[in-house]
């Protein structure tokens, strides 16, 4: 009997219905709760967004390469959503992100709001600001939709696309 491929089993249990959206895992995370793991053989267990990542794109991430979050959603196990490169780079993606928002906005002391009962969940009051009014600014919610997340699709492999699409049904004219 040959065991359920860990992709499978992923997907299984993240939402899906979504193409573009995160997928976010429900399921057991590393020690410090930051990143999706699965069973694999041998009773060890692999992170879930590599396991997606490599399924889609039909290679494994190399040595010194990590799967970089585009969404900043650890837990996220979107294809879409992950951008393979290396160590260095991630490092300096996360330095820049630790000084800048998403968007580029500089976290200021008079930009920054920090959420009162989670220590390490802070806001860019200017993010939040063009989230109120994109409700009915089409300028604003164009603002918005800049952020640095630039899935990289055209990577993935054509025979694994079905990963992505899955439970998308898109109108066909
Ligand atoms: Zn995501
Ligand atoms: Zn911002």
């Amino acid at each position: 009997m040959r065991a359920t491929p860990a992709v499978e089993r992923v997907l299984r249990r993240v939402d899906t219905s979504e193409a573009d959206a995160c997928w976010i895992w429900p399921g057991a995370t590393t020690p410090d709760g930051r990143y999706g793991v699965v069973g694999v053989a041998d009773r060890r267990t692999r992170l879930t967004h590599l396991v997606t990542y490599e399924a889609a794109t039909g290679s494994a991430i190399a040595d010194g390469w990590q799967a970089d979050h585009l969404c900043l959603v650890t837990l996220c196990c979107n294809p879409r959503h992950l951008e393979a490169v290396t160590q260095a780079e991630n490092l300096r993606r996360q330095h820049e992100l630790n000084t800048h928002c998403v968007r580029g906005h500089e976290f200021t002391p008079e930009n920054t709001y920090q959420v009162p009962t989670q220590p390490t969940n802070r806001q860019c009051r200017a993010c939040m600001q063009l989230r109120s009014k994109a409700r009915h600014d089409p300028e604003a919610r164009a603002e918005l939709a800049k952020t640095r997340l630039q899935p990289d699709v055209g990577r993935l492999r054509r025979g694994n696309r079905h990963l992505l699409d899955q439970p998308k049904t898109e109108a066909t004219p």
